[in-house]
């Protein structure tokens, strides 16, 4: 009895270290207070507005924009109108979406829409707060929606703020002068650095707090995992997925206490990619359950498509959320799935081109079914879902 209330206590725990949603985000106070006074500012003083939000991966930016979409400044005054461009095919679609999102109905043509768009910010209309995130995704295709949506705050009588994220630093240098050069209204800027040790040690303790499982967890093993995340990215996606395991190979003990051992462990066989090589049956690290599926939807993918074709995340991503299904596990997001999938690169078993990962980014499998039989907990799995093409 006392083994299962453990037990559903943990999966209470690894569901809530995966949850996107979290009630308080430690170390991001600073950068919603900025969005919170930009947002206030529009409203009181009735100015044209817009802001850019650069920073690296897995630093809280969407989830900082998407705790004020809940405060009274946004529910009382703004009509919110989100896009994630990463999750759009092409550029022009930017337009149509948005024109979706503000119930203009009618047109499927973007240069209609782009039209309707701008007609309703001339019109009298409640204050639009227009997000784009992940723009680095839009400006490589076709940067001049980026400057004509920049500019609709200063459309005459319009009531609009746009707000970009962008996530790659590097782009942040080529885009941000770009943008400025272009555009006559000069948009705000804030940073989300890097998390530092301390503030990612934050995170982590007050998840587990939640979990009510930081009994388990000593201080110092917190230390150490957010040591090492801070030094090699500052991604707290990272450092709550390395959390998770850490659990979930305690989970496996027979006494539930993590040692620094276990931290040390889980970060070795996830950052160094020579353990991953070693075939030796015995020191085979196997994959997480989820990951597994990741690698055989892969290549049940690989198995029915042409050589010269190009795998996306995003087809990945579909299959593996109909193999989750089947089985009747929850799957995660598409943010928690590109985390997986860094994951699994990092054990050198695929490429993820380019820096900036998202649904379109090209997925290239380095080993043979052979050498990932190696890694799987469960061989049958593989087998029963290369056989099952409906899931393709
Ligand atoms: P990307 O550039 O890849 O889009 P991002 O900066 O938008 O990354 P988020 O999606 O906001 O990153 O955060 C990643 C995950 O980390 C989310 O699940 C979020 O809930 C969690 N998270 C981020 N910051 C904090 C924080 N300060 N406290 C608790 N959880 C956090
Ligand atoms: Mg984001």
């Amino acid at each position: 009895m006392a083994r299962d209330n453990q037990k559903s206590h943990f999966g209470t725990a690894l569901s809530n270290l995966h949850n996107g949603y979290t009630d308080s985000l430690p170390g991001r106070e600073e950068q919603i207070e900025r969005l919170r006074s930009f947002l206030t500012k529009h409203i009181d003083d009735h100015v044209p507005a817009s802001m850019y939000v650069s920073g690296p991966p897995g630093t809280g930016k969407t989830v900082s924009l998407h705790s004020l979409f809940n405060s009274d400044v946004v529910t009382k005054n703004f009509n919110i109108v989100y896009v994630n461009c990463g999750m759009i095919k092409s550029a022009n679609r930017v337009y149509i979406k948005i024109a979706e999102l503000l119930k203009l109905a009618g047109s499927t043509a973007q240069r209609e829409c782009k039209v309707a768009i701008e007609k309703y910010l001339k019109s009298k209309h409640k204050s639009v707060l227009l997000v784009l995130d992940e723009i680095d995704q839009l400006s490589t295709k076709n940067q001049t929606i980026l400057y004509q949506i920049f500019e609709w705050p200063t459309i005459t009588n319009s009531n609009i703020v746009v707000i970009g994220i962008a996530n790659s630093l590097d782009l942040t240098d080529r885009l941000l002068p770009m943008l400025k050069s272009k555009i006559s209204l000069q948009p705000e800027l804030l940073n989300f650095p890097p998390y530092t040790k301390s503030e990612l040690a934050n995170i982590i303790s007050h998840r587990l707090e939640k979990s009510g499982i930081s009994d388990m967890f000593p201080a110092n093993a917190i230390q150490l995992l957010a040591a090492k995340i801070a030094s090699f990215r500052g991604d707290v996606r990272y450092a709550l997925d390395v959390t998770r395991r850490v659990i979930e190979l305690a989970d496996e003990k027979i006494e539930k206490k993590i040692v620094l051992g276990d931290v040390m462990a889980v970060l070795n066989n996830v950052y160094s990619t020579s353990s991953a090589l070693d075939n030796n049956d015995e020191n085979t690290e196997k994959l997480p359950l989820q990951q597994e599926l990741v690698v055989c939807a892969l290549l049940l993918i690989l198995s029915s498509s042409k050589k010269s074709q190009p795998i996306t995340v995003g087809r990945v991503f579909d299959v593996f959320k109909k193999i989750c299904t089947r089985r009747n596990i929850q799957a995660r997001d598409l943010s928690d799935f590109i985390t997986m999938c860094s994951l699994i690169e990092t054990r050198g078993i695929i490429k993820i081109q380019g820096q900036n990962v998202n649904r379109l980014s090209k997925v290239i499998m380095l080993w043979d079914k052979n050498e990932v039989d190696d890694v799987l907990h469960d061989k049958q799995i593989l087998v029963d879902i290369l056989n099952d093409k409906n899931l393709l």
